[in-house]
């Protein structure tokens, strides 16, 4: 169970993504988690570090899609500023949702990344689908209470992941 909790990949912020290593991954979509991933919580502003990195993803032809637990709106607001697909309202770390950006990508799970600030959510559910997981921290400390209870075990899972070499 710990295991599935795992991400295969961490990066400092999604800006340290890199097109070469994904692509030697054989990497072809990539799903992204909205939320203190692309922008700040509940903020629909996006910096201009973040528009270029998609604009250049989607220049090397990666399919995206943004998938998020978030209500339709927001989410649409940010997927039609980027100008890529979406999921909202997707229930992660449940399957469904995941299975449905992979369709609108047309990509395999062995060719699809997921990217996400949450281990259980974005981690545990990529890792079920058998994607390839990338954890960011997240981008600001301001988000739901419940979420923050989280957090305090997530970093406890970090620690023992690090702590056994999985993760460095
Ligand atoms: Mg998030």
């Amino acid at each position: 169970m710990l295991k599935k909790l795992c991400p295969k990949y961490q990066a400092q912020s999604i800006l340290e993504l890199d097109f070469e290593e994904l692509e030697k991954a054989g990497i072809k979509g990539i799903i992204f988690d909205l939320d203190n991933t692309l922008v700040e919580w509940k903020k629909d502003t996006l910096s201009s570090e973040v528009i270029e990195l998609i604009t250049g993803f989607k220049d090397k032809g990666f399919k995206l899609c943004i998938l998020s637990n978030a209500l339709e709106r927001r989410v649409e607001n940010v997927a039609q500023a980027l100008n890529i697909p979406y999921v909202s309202r997707a229930v992660k770390p449940r399957k469904t949702p995941f299975r449905k950006a992979l369709e609108i990508m047309g990509t395999n799970p062995e060719e699809t990344a997921v990217v996400g600030d949450q281990l259980f959510t974005d981690i545990l559910g990529g890792n079920r689908m058998e994607l390839y997981t990338i954890w960011t921290p997240p981008l600001s400390d301001t988000e739901f209470v419940s979420t923050k209870a989280v957090r305090q075990i997530e970093r406890l899972v970090i620690k023992r992941f690090r702590k056994k070499g999985f993760l460095k």
